[in-house]
């Protein structure tokens, strides 16, 4: 496995494989590696002969209050594991690899990028679509791998590469849970035993919802999140940003369950915010 810091060195060694005709698989993570990520790195290394994970805890999607300075970060265990998931290369740029003094290009998705999470985190996904453009078109992946964990940037991403005719295939991969069914997400260790376990309460409040769907046939959306709601906001301490049911492929808000519609939620408890999100396909 080669770990390599610069956008240039990253362009010889696949352009070496692209020639002998070897299909590029990617993983962009901020690392802290779980077993969200790990996941990802198996199904590419599946359906891919070179796997390439890239690291870089992304600035530019973070806002002034949010957590980049403390985000968990740990480079050599992150190696390790990457090692032993046998990946072929990794890309660990600084930040001023990616944004060089000067850098002044942004891109967006209108409408898909302001609301739910974009409402609570302005420009969070102004970051997000530009760091990744960036990476797509360092690394030119033939198929690329994101957790549907983070639903909404996995949709936007999707439009994306869509609207700008980026070449690389984008692929969801299912979110991977905690015994107890809290996701895996780096930020998990921010919190207390205590704190943990009210966590819980966004993922029983989609499990109760799934409940309410699939045996009771709710499918009015109102009552449905009303139901999540009252789990959700009577657990002491936990506050709710957002819980919304919209359509995958645009976003757009529903009223009535039907195929092809998420529910999307995040809570915070102190400083920490979690999301997680309910698939009806
Ligand atoms: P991050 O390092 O948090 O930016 O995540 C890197 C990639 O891993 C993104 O595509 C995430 O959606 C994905 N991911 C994060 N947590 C999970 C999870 N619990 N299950 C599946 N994928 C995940």
């Amino acid at each position: 496995m080669e770990v390599v810091k610069k956008v240039e060195e990253v362009r010889a060694r696949v352009d070496k494989e692209k020639r002998k005709g070897r299909v590029i698989g990617f993983v962009p993570t901020m690392g802290y590696l779980h077993q969200g990520h790990i996941s990802l790195i198996k199904r590419a290394k599946q359906e891919s002969d070179f796997v390439v994970v890239s690291i870089f805890v992304n600035p530019t999607q973070f806002g002034k209050n949010e957590d980049y300075d403390r985000y968990p970060r740990d480079i050599e265990r992150d190696i390790k594991i990457l090692n032993e998931e046998k990946v072929d290369l990794v890309f660990v740029p600084e930040v001023k690899e990616i944004y060089p003094e000067g850098f002044n290009t942004w891109v967006y998705v209108e409408k898909y990028c302001d609301i739910l999470e974009g409402k609570f985190r302005p420009n969070h996904f102004k970051g997000v679509c530009t760091v990744v453009l960036k990476l797509l078109n360092i690394v030119e992946p033939d198929k690329s791998y994101f957790g549907w964990k983070d639903a909404q940037q996995l949709i936007i991403i999707k439009k994306m590469v869509d609207d700008l005719n980026i070449k690389s295939e984008i692929i969801g991969c299912e979110t991977i849970r905690e015994e107890d069914g809290l996701a895996c997400s780096s930020r998990n260790i921010y919190l207390s035993d205590k704190d943990r376990k009210k966590a819980l309460c966004l993922y029983k409040a989609l499990e109760r919802i799934k409940e309410l769907v699939e045996k009771e046939k709710v499918i009015d959306c109102k009552k449905l999140i009303a139901e999540g709601k009252k789990i959700i906001e009577s657990e002491k301490g936990v506050k709710l940003d957002y819980l919304e049911i919209v359509r995958i492929s645009d976003l757009s808000v529903v009223e009535k369950i039907e195929k092809g519609v998420i529910v999307l939620g995040a809570i915070k408890i102190k400083d920490v915010r979690l999301i997680d999100n309910l698939r009806f396909e």
